[in-house]
């Protein structure tokens, strides 16, 4: 038999395959055609053919249509990060003399698409508050092409009205994307709420066990037409079959998952709120946070990530910290693994900002609400 036979050939044949409830990884950079109608034609359209994995995959089509249904938006694109998905949308929608508007806290690497790599491009951005919607108009110029929300921030936890401002963004002909990774498509969705386009890094709930770097973009089919054909294709933030495939698998237990993580977080709240050793908690749910009526009226489930200012020292913030068994010290968030990260540690990369140093944000898990509780309670005793 012909090596070259055995090697690429041999046992493909069959491609039929039988019924598997779970669908195959279709870990393949390249589909063939058997005739040369069918490459032009499938050349022709690569947005709904199956040519090569740069552009659509099998494995990944499965989680685009469930990722689309899931966020009650007719289309969406899977990416390699998080970030790749927003530097793609944001890119595909802006070009050199245009003027942007952003959110004054963003994601880091948001922060920094706006504030260094697109001004090298001729595309300049305004950072607002935007905790109240007419904050923005101020700033709206002419040539302004794109709103950029996210809402809530993942340290602070500021909420944007976020249909009032996508109202007001058609109004004035300008694209509103928001970064919604905090509540996800299941506890917040936003294309129903006339923002244009979705962003999520997967890499935090969607995957949810912390093994694996994606992102996506959702939108409509005219909007995700453009960013495919542009973004997509040529950024090449592209996932990996067997990583789509990864994600398939996570999103069966996505509604069970954040339950459990709500009511972890819930219980672990209200431990906090009444310890002689916190000052403030920020969670957006909470009765006394300044925009909880807001959080009530756009999030269906909110939980998982928070911050606690402690009354401590910057070393005791350290001693806290440290001292956490069960916590692990880790940036990102929405695996199964319960998280803190200090705002002490920010500060010696000049990252702190306007973030008070005794404040730590702190992750909740799948873990035992009562372990975790003993964790901080033995680590506070310490403050
Ligand atoms: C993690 C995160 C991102 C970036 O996602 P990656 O998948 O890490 O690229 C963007 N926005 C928010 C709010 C995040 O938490």
């Amino acid at each position: 038999m012909d090596i070259s036979y055995i090697l690429n050939h041999l046992g493909e044949e069959e491609t039929k395959a039988p019924k598997s409830v779970v669908p195959p990884i279709f870990q393949t950079s390249n589909f063939s055609f058997n005739t040369v109608n069918e490459l032009r034609d499938a050349l022709a359209d690569e947005r709904n053919s199956y040519i090569y994995t740069r552009g659509n995959n099998p494995t990944v089509s499965i989680l685009r249509k469930k990722l689309a249904a899931l966020a009650q938006s007719e289309d969406a694109l899977i990416f390699s990060s998080g970030i790749g998905a927003i530097s793609a949308a944001v890119l595909s929608n802006i070009r050199a003399g245009d003027h942007a508007i952003c959110i004054d806290k963003p994601y880091s690497w948001t922060e920094k698409l706006f504030a260094e790599v697109l001004p090298g491009f001729g595309v300049e951005t305004d950072f607002v508050s935007g905790v109240k919607p007419e904050d923005f108009e101020p700033y709206r110029k002419a040539n302004t092409r794109i709103i950029f929300l996210e809402s809530p921030n993942t340290f602070t936890f500021e909420m944007q009205d976020i249909p009032s401002i996508a109202r007001w963004a058609r109004a004035k002909q300008m694209i509103s994307l928001i970064d919604n990774s905090y509540a996800g498509p299941y506890g917040q969705p936003t294309i129903p709420m006339g923002i244009d386009i979705e962003l999520h890094s997967a890499s935090k709930y969607i995957s949810g066990h912390s093994d694996l770097v994606a992102g996506v973009a959702i939108g409509s089919k005219a909007q995700l037409d453009r960013i495919f054909n542009m973004g997509f294709l040529n950024l090449g933030s592209v996932p990996s079959p067997h990583d789509a495939w990864l994600m398939l698998r996570s999103l069966r237990t996505l509604p069970i998952r954040l339950e459990q993580i709500g009511k972890n977080t819930q219980a672990v709240i209200s431990f906090l709120k009444n310890h002689p050793k916190v000052e403030r908690i920020h969670f957006p749910m909470n009765r006394d946070h300044e925009q909880h009526k807001l959080a009530q009226a756009q999030m269906s489930w909110c939980g998982g990530l928070f911050a606690a200012e402690l009354k401590a020292s910057a070393s005791e913030m350290e001693i806290f910290c440290n001292n956490l068994k069960y916590f692990q010290m880790a940036v990102s968030w929405g695996g199964h693994e319960s998280l803190v990260i200090p705002a002490i540690a920010l500060s010696a990369k000049g990252e702190q900002g306007n973030i008070p140093y005794n404040l730590v944000r702190i992750y909740v898990g799948l873990e035992e609400s009562n372990v975790l509780i003993q964790d901080l309670e033995r680590s506070l005793e310490l403050v």
